[in-house]
């Protein structure tokens, strides 16, 4: 079989790359494992403009933010499913010097920060005494719907094979590559964490970390809004609650810890008011970078080889975005600015 892309790797990086690779006709076969516990699967799926102690816009997001929302309607209506929904963010201030950060900023940050309106209506759900601060508008994806609803698509087109993709039947021609009957012009990974293990990447500054969450019923807790306070309480799948996360950069295992639950639970136990069940625990590495900016473009001495990697803590709104860049830097060869382009690192990839 000949295809023009052979793409690894289905979560939000592999299924928003295959998307638009498709949507400019190009031919492409995906190989993906299915694994229920990747990034994609267990994250929150939140586009939060604001992110920090300082409350300061993220890299990019004027542009990032609309662009992904528009992107979402578009598989919402090719895939006749509900993916996205506008929330806002109650951040629940957890100390004193919270609350002045929020409030110096206030001024200056008025597109996406505001003091929501009778800001003591939440005190019969949560204990706050140092006051709460909105972002607005931010959004919530259900990646895992979407990644299920693609993958069904794919497998009926017959554009998917459901395994392991191991790198040793890898082939590799001046302008093509092989892998077990398939021939490509190009192999994209989008991998996740499991491209630290590839010859051709690993040398690329990967950081890695790992984050998990509490899976919760709450009852009668509002449905329209993300709460925060150090952890975040975001509407799930089921009527259920998302609880989380960790950020942990230095780990054994990429498994649910007694440690964050215990944590957690604390956490929940002093801030949330009404009473709660735990109905599962969920854990995975996020495929951040040292820059905190994400690797994309083919390799600069393996043009057959590509990457679509590296996106952090920030899949949601980047993947859309690059992924549809990408596609037409491959199409067209317009090129990838330098923050993302990993042709920025061509003397470390050198063979
Ligand atoms: C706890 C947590 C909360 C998060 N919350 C948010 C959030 O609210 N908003 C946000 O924007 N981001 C969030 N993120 C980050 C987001 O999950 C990631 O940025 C994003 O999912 C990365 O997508 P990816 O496709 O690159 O990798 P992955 O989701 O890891 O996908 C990689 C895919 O490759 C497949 N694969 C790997 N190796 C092979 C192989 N050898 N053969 C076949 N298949 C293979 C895997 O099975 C998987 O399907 C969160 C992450 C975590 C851990």
């Amino acid at each position: 079989m000949e295809v023009d892309y052979l793409i690894v790797g289905q979560g939000i990086a592999g299924t928003m790359l295959s998307y638009y690779l498709l949507q400019q006709s190009n031919t492409v076969t995906i190989i993906d494992n299915y694994n229920p516990s990747s990034a994609s699967n267990i994250a929150s799926g939140v586009i939060n403009p604001i992110t920090g102690r300082r409350f300061v816009r993220t890299w990019m997001i004027e542009t990032l933010m609309p662009f992904a929302v528009n992107a979402y309607r578009a598989l919402e209506k090719e895939l006749n499913i509900s993916l996205i929904q506008q929330t806002n963010l109650l951040d629940f201030h957890s100390t004193p010097q919270m609350q002045l950060a929020f409030t110096n900023q206030l001024p200056t940050e008025t597109e996406y920060l505001r003091v929501p309106e009778n800001s003591l209506q939440w005190k019969k759900y949560f204990n706050y005494p140092f006051g709460v601060g909105e972002t607005h508008p931010t959004w919530l994806v259900n990646l895992q719907l979407l990644i299920q609803t693609w993958r069904k698509k794919l497998s009926t087109q017959q554009l998917l094979i459901a395994e392991h993709f191991s790198i040793e039947a890898l082939q590799i021609h001046p302008s093509y590559i092989q892998y077990q009957g398939i021939q490509a012009k190009a192999i994209i990974f989008c991998n996740g964490t499991q491209a630290v293990n590839l010859p051709y990447f690993q040398k690329l500054p990967f950081a890695p970390n790992k984050g998990e969450a509490l899976i919760l019923a709450i009852q009668q807790l509002p449905r329209q809004h993300i709460y925060k306070q150090g952890l975040s309480l975001v509407p799930w799948q089921s009527n259920l609650w998302w609880a989380g996360s960790s950020y942990e950069w230095s780990y054994e295992h990429a498994n649910p810890t007694e440690i964050f639950r215990q944590k957690t639970l604390q956490q929940l136990q002093q801030w949330l008011q009404l009473p709660f069940e735990i109905k599962a625990h969920v854990a995975a590495e996020r495929p951040a970078t040292l820059e905190r900016r994400p690797f994309i473009g083919m390799h600069p001495y393996f043009p057959q080889i590509g990457i679509f990697n590296g996106l952090g803590t920030k899949g949601c709104s980047l993947a859309p975005y690059f992924a549809k860049v990408f596609s037409e830097h491959l199409k067209y060869g317009q090129p990838l600015i330098p923050e993302v382009a990993i042709h920025r690192f061509h003397k470390i990839l050198a063979p």
